[in-house]
């Protein structure tokens, strides 16, 4: 019954936006000339930088928000553990993956509705909003009722009817670039999701595909203040995917705060070498501490600074 309600809401919110569509066109020319900048996530459409808020976590301001957690929530000790260690240390949001995209299928591939619980149950003990990715369009509403935010990685950004199933969603979204996508492609994917309604929306950098293979992806970090100019949307970076490798995470999320991103989103666990899945690029809790106080040095440098939270043990 309730099921048929939203379906037929949501066909109605559909039936809107093709009209829309048909009768405007939604584009209008980049700053560049050429490129086509869709219109709702274009400055020019809207000059102030939108803020993003989640459950009382605000990006996009002059504050930089910090997210961190495991790549997968592989259990509750794992999960658990490493969230009060990242709180403590002052990350703001925690991350972690209960449904992953792997490249094999014989990879660990999440723990599922198990681990959004889970997510769920750290969530109301730290009081850290929680974010995890959804890869598939039926699994929105499931994971819309445990988490802040949801997460778009970047195999999905040109998964169009999820970037649908998302806008129509009320809760923000983390819409990470695909690997092979232009800054055209990703802001049109981001368009998606405002077009459906959803104008909470936080892009994220997190590398793309070259010819260079001494990294795992070549961090674009001339994405940032390319993404600041054309876009009101809050613009953060994720070190850890952009580089696939421990060591380079702190001085690569220092250089994403010297050139403006809006926040970062690093992988962090208990017990790196034994992670089920990145724990190569995955910073230990020590180092995620210190990294954390350099950062603050870095946002100040930049006239910023890292949103302040209680440091106390909880
Ligand atoms: C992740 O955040 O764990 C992830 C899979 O990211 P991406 O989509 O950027 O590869
Ligand atoms: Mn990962």
């Amino acid at each position: 019954m309730i099921r048929n309600t939203n379906v037929e809401v949501k066909q109605e919110v559909i039936n809107n936006i093709n009209r829309e569509m048909m009768e405007t066109n939604p584009c209008n020319k980049g700053v560049n000339g050429g490129s086509s900048i869709p219109s709702r996530v274009s400055r020019k459409t809207k000059p102030t930088d939108t803020i993003v808020n989640i459950n009382g976590v605000k990006v996009g301001g002059s504050e930089i928000v910090v997210i961190a957690g495991p790549c997968a929530v592989e259990s509750r000790e794992q999960l658990f553990e490493t969230a009060r260690s990242v709180r403590t240390a002052g990350a703001h949001i925690l991350r972690g993956g209960a449904f992953k995209p792997r490249s094999s299928p014989y990879s660990f591939q999440g723990m599922g509705e198990e681990g959004l619980k889970l997510l769920y149950e750290i969530r109301k003990e730290t009081g850290m909003p929680v974010v995890t990715e959804v890869m598939d369009t039926r699994q929105v509403e499931m994971v819309a009722q445990y988490a802040d935010m949801i997460q778009i990685g970047s195999r999905n950004m040109q998964n169009y009817p999820l970037l649908k199933e998302a806008g129509i969603c009320r809760k923000p979204v983390l819409l990470k670039r695909g690997m092979m996508a232009t800054i055209d492609e990703y802001l049109m994917a981001a368009e998606y999701v405002l077009s459906h309604g959803n104008e909470q929306v936080i892009l994220c950098e997190r590398g793309i595909r070259t010819f260079e293979t001494s990294t795992r992806n070549t961090l674009d970090l001339s994405a940032v203040p390319v993404l600041k100019r054309l876009t009101h949307l809050p613009v953060i970076v994720d070190p850890s995917h952009g580089t696939g490798v421990r060591w380079m995470v702190p001085p690569m999320a220092k250089a994403a705060v010297a050139v403006g991103a809006d926040g970062l989103i690093m992988e962090v666990h208990y017990n790196p070498e034994a992670a089920l899945c990145d724990g190569y690029q995955s910073l230990s809790l020590d180092e995620f501490d210190s990294l954390m106080c350099d950062l603050r040095k870095i946002a100040q440098a930049v006239g910023r600074e890292i949103l302040a939270r209680k440091t106390t043990a909880i």
